[in-house]
């Protein structure tokens, strides 16, 4: 293996850290706790423990977690009246609504019903709509991480060729669009690939840096990247296993091995782009609650 791993669990540590003393400094200066209101409805196996996680972060951060679980069989009008309770709700300053939410119910229609600010996720129209024109938003959490990992890479992306596999709107619009904005740790050239792409290898193989997030194992190989290029394998696939406890394994959306052989670094599946995700749900959350109390 050539490739240095870009160690996601590391950067994470760092920057909860500055949350916690962040948090802290919050409490003592204004009295105000940062809060999170996390839903999940229904008991899809990787939302309650993606939920699970977060509430744990948030409580490690010092921050106030409150976490409402409800039957797959919501009514969205029940659902879309819980977030217009939590919206006036001082003691929250932050609502994630965990997706996929069941059939039946529209992601879109609770999503809108979401204050703005009180957006952490960062996936109401009007936050999407601040973001693209560069207005003062929330940053959608896992491309905000991404952003992240490529600073602490090394790799100064300004002018370089950004290519991302994916144009879903919570990863690969988002990623493309904060590649290319102008800035520090931006300025790229940025290709975005997707289903209809009829060559993708003859993108990434002139690439510098490659986001991969096409929730499919082995979409990105060795073979289709230039050497030296930085991974950023954004996938988690859980791939059947009968050697482990649980009966799966998670892996990425890039094939590691092969990769990692011409990569200069690439983030790992798990331990990447995951923690790095929930991080920037407390980096908001706390950003959330300062503009509450007036000190941002
Ligand atoms: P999604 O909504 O299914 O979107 C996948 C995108 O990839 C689509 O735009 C699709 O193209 C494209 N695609 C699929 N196969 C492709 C291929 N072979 N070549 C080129 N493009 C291809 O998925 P998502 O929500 O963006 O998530 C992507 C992956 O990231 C999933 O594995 C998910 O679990 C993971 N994820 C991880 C985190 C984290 O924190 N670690 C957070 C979010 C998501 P079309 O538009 O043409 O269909």
């Amino acid at each position: 293996m050539k490739a240095k791993t870009i160690d996601g669990k590391e950067l994470a540590a760092r920057t909860r850290a500055e949350i916690a003393a962040g948090t802290a400094e919050l409490k003592a200066s204004k009295g105000v706790t940062p809060g999170l209101a996390v839903i999940l409805v229904g008991d899809n196996p990787a939302s309650v423990s993606y939920v699970t996680a977060k509430e744990k972060a948030c409580r490690e951060a010092g921050m106030y977690s409150r976490e409402i679980r409800l039957p797959a069989d919501t009514p969205e009008a029940d659902l879309v009246n819980l977030v217009k309770e939590l919206n006036a709700d001082s003691a929250i300053h932050g609502i994630l609504v965990q997706l996929p939410l069941p059939k039946g119910i529209s992601e879109q229609a609770v999503i809108n019903a979401i204050a703005v600010e009180k957006d952490v996720d960062g996936f109401t129209p009007e936050n999407v709509g601040r973001m693209v024109i560069g207005e003062k938003c929330f940053l959608p959490c896992t491309p905000h991480g991404i952003l992240k990992l490529i600073e602490f890479s090394g790799m100064d992306i300004s002018g370089k060729h950004a290519v991302v596999i994916g144009r879903s709107n919570i990863v690969g619009k988002p990623v493309a669009l904060l590649l290319a904005r102008k800035g520090a740790h931006a300025n790229a050239t940025v290709t975005m690939c997707h289903t209809g792409t009829k060559d993708v290898a003859s993108f990434t193989k002139t690439a510098d840096v490659v986001v991969v997030a096409a929730g499919r194992p082995n979409t990105l190989t060795g073979d289709m990247l230039k050497p030296g290029a930085v991974v950023i394998d954004v996938g988690v696939n859980r791939v059947p296993d009968a050697s482990r406890p649980k009966g799966f394994r998670l892996c990425g959306d890039a094939d590691f091995e092969s990769c990692a052989e011409v990569a200069s670094a690439i983030t790992p599946v798990p331990g990447g782009v995951g923690p790095m995700t929930i991080t920037m749900l407390l980096w908001n959350t706390l950003e959330s609650a300062k503009r509450a109390a007036g000190v941002a």
